[in-house]
């Protein structure tokens, strides 16, 4: 483990199956870089389809064999163990994340503190939730019966995280289905691989979690995500990633019918009202597709602008963007990092040239930071006159790039903003809420954020429509996505 001067700190390079910190057989591992600089700073082990497979046999026994499904008093210990483990392991999982993803360090809050303070709520919900609900009597052709619903977790979870958020998504992923019973096998993913190692090291070495129930398999290799997607053990795949990877997800499991829960990607609108306040709606729709250098699934990247109040709109975005704060992640007050990777950055460039292509304005940005030479930095981009059904308007980015397209009125609005594959989230901006109220409802989407206030929080279901996933992660309906409903008639 190395700690340098800019905070650089390699994580845990081992994996943990069956309770054990491991490294594959014959010890093979791959690079991990920081994207902020483009250095290889350390390793981690890069498991095989046969790693996979001992992982799975492991969680498969434990979730056959342990007391893990029945005891909620247990669970809930464990569980409150990990989250004071990983507080105390703060400071460390955040030089982490900053390491391997780029991200930051004055915008860390988010994918830190909350997801521990998660670990905290899933633990007390899943303590205070009822896991038998007695429905009363009911009458049936062969007489009344009671009936009673029995809430039981579903058995082993596989569990498969991008790279953009890795530490917040790994604890959203894995917490609440232990908490309801089941056991994990954790795939994180290969550019992220010490947000998932860090975490079994600490349910290994801190909690008293046993062996088998919380697994955590690090590869270079997809094969390995595809191994655990199609292993007949596991009962549930939970994912969140690309939608190309949810459908292989999906094809994989469907052999053996699998439970799939799929959180994908999203091309999301922003529709800015003529009556709305343009001061402070598009700043701060610059400041969300810059921050995290535009690599957010729920990012509102397609803006909306109405043809009376065009010039203007792009004018405020033009500002806001150029004067957004972009360089190393680990300088106090900089809230855009680099791209995750090269290839990354590599596609990003590539989108906005075919976006020039096919007739958009590079209005500012479309390169590379003069200033930031070496790592992955791109500059923050507007692309005007934006055509909706171009490439650069369908496809998701995942860079700091906003484009921008006019619309007559709010029919033609709501039609630009629903012609995507994707349906994850929008927005709507404007001073008569009632109206912008009317158009979140038209919009086919999972969630919508009204004049800036958020949709997504632990209390509130989350999840796409159309190509953006299946399933609700938070709130109740996300915890019971993690139990399975047995229906048992009985005597009155
Ligand atoms: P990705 O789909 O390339 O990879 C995600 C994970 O899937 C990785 O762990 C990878 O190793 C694994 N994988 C790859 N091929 C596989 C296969 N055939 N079978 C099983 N697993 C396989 O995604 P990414 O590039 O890491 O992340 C970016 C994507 O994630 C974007 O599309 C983004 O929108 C999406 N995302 C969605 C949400 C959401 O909540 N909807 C949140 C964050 C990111």
């Amino acid at each position: 483990m190395t700690t340098t001067d800019t905070g650089i700190q390699a994580g845990e390079q081992r994996m943990l199956i069956d309770g054990e910190l491991q490294l594959t057989d014959g010890g093979t591992l791959f690079d991990v870089e920081h994207p902020g600089s483009g250095q290889v700073v350390g390793q981690a082990t890069d498991a095989t389809v046969a790693d996979m497979a001992r992982a799975v046999g492991a969680a498969w026994r434990a979730s056959e064999n342990a007391n893990w499904a029945r005891d909620i008093e247990f669970r809930f210990h464990c569980l409150m163990q990990l989250h004071d483990a990983l507080d105390r392991n703060k400071e460390r999982l955040r030089r982490v994340l900053v390491t391997e993803v780029g991200c930051p360090i004055s915008v860390t809050g988010a994918q830190i503190e909350e997801p521990i303070a998660e670990v905290k709520h899933w633990a007390e919900h899943g303590r205070n939730f009822e896991y038998l609900v007695d429905t009363g009597i009911h009458q049936t052709h062969l007489g009344p019966a009671r009936r009673k619903l029995s809430y039981e977790p579903v058995g082993v979870v596989g569990a498969i995280t991008p790279w953009n958020v890795p530490f917040y998504l790994n604890v959203a992923e894995t917490v609440p289905a232990l908490m309801a019973g089941n056991t994990v096998v954790l795939k994180p993913a290969q550019l992220t691989p010490w947000s998932g190692t860090e975490l079994g090291r600490i349910v290994a070495e801190e909690t008293d979690i046993p062996a088998g129930v919380f697994n955590v398999v690090s590869s270079n290799a997809n094969e390995v995500g595809a191994a655990l997607s199609a292993d007949p053990r596991v009962d549930m795949i939970t994912f969140t990633g690309s939608t190309a990877t949810g459908r292989a997800i999906l094809a994989a499991g469907a052999a053996t019918v699998k439970k799939t829960l799929l959180e994908l990607g999203g091309k999301s609108a922003h529709i800015v009202l003529d009556d709305a306040h343009f001061g402070s709606a598009l700043p701060l729709a610059a400041m969300m597709a810059c921050v995290m250098s535009g690599q957010s699934c729920i990012l509102p990247s397609r803006i909306l602008l109405p043809r009376s109040r065009y010039d203007e709109g792009v004018a405020v975005l033009k500002a806001a963007m150029e004067n957004f704060p972009v360089g190393d992640p680990w300088t106090p007050g900089i809230m855009q990092g680099p791209q995750i990777s090269a290839a990354q950055r590599q596609k990003v460039l590539g989108l906005i040239a075919s976006g020039i292509e096919s007739g958009a304005r590079l209005v500012t940005g479309g390169g590379v930071p003069e200033n930031l030479p070496n790592g992955y930095y791109t500059q923050p981009t507007l692309l005007a006159d934006v055509d909706p059904d171009c490439q650069v308007a369908q496809e998701e980015i995942f860079g700091p790039v906003l484009t921008v397209t006019p619309y007559d009125n709010d029919d033609e609005a709501v039609a630009i903003a629903n012609n995507s594959i994707y349906g994850l989230s929008g927005e709507v901006s404007g001073t008569d809420v009632d109206r912008a109220f009317a158009i979140a409802q038209r919009m086919r989407t999972g969630n919508v954020t009204i004049n800036g206030k958020s949709h997504f929080g632990i209390a509130s279901p989350f999840g796409g429509t159309k190509q953006s996933g299946l399933g609700y992660r938070n709130g109740t309906h996300g915890y019971a996505e993690y139990l399975a409903i047995k229906t048992i008639g009985l005597p009155e």
